[in-house]
């Protein structure tokens, strides 16, 4: 049991455990980027849908070019020396409004990925696992993780380290885990 517990040997129920440990955290996941998202398609719609200049909902999509800082030129004209100064020029699509000639940056949307929503929390327990008093909001955190066992989160750092800072695989180890959540190889059939 020890040898096993050590090397993370899990058996066939451990397994299982863990396995639907990590389920509902990836579905808790989704749900807040399924949120995320809506919120997201909110503010593509106040952006794209409306012009900035004039208010008006006349908005039609453009190619332009536009400098590396993003403020939109004007129309498209191509090999011509149209835009000057020293930024960087790219042509892209840009929102045009039909009724004042404005035009400015499309809002494209953002994306958003479960290992990285994932990442931010296991960086919010290591901060808390460091200074528990320092922010209520990481104690949150902790705790609904607390129900997981520390071979779930493990498994989730692995997961996630590309996008952790180095703190966070250097702080949640197997062994550091295993004192703050509970393991699957105690107490556990
Ligand atoms: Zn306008």
């Amino acid at each position: 049991m020890f040898i096993r517990k050590f090397f993370n040997r899990r058996n066939k129920e451990q397994e299982k455990v863990v396995s639907c440990q990590l389920t509902e955290i990836y579905e808790f996941t989704r749900q807040k980027i399924d949120k995320l998202l809506a919120k997201d398609e909110e503010t593509s719609k106040d952006i794209n849908g409306k012009c900035p200049n004039c208010g008006c909902e006349n908005v039609v999509h453009k190619f332009a070019n536009v400098s590396g800082n993003g403020y939109v030129s004007g129309e498209m004209f191509i090999g011509t020396g149209y835009v000057s100064g020293s930024s960087e020029v790219i042509t892209k699509k840009v929102n045009h409004c039909n009724d004042c000639g404005n035009q400015w940056k499309l809002y494209n949307g953002q994306t958003f990925s479960s290992h990285k929503i994932i990442a931010d929390d296991l960086f919010q327990i290591t901060s808390y696992i460091k200074d528990p008093n320092r922010w209520s909001f990481q104690q949150g955190i902790y705790l609904r993780y607390s129900k997981y066992s520390a071979e779930t989160i493990y498994e989730l750092v692995k997961r996630c380290e590309h996008w952790s800072f180095h703190t966070v695989t250097k702080t949640l180890t197997l062994r550091i885990l295993r004192k703050h959540f509970k393991s699957v190889f105690d107490g556990r059939k």
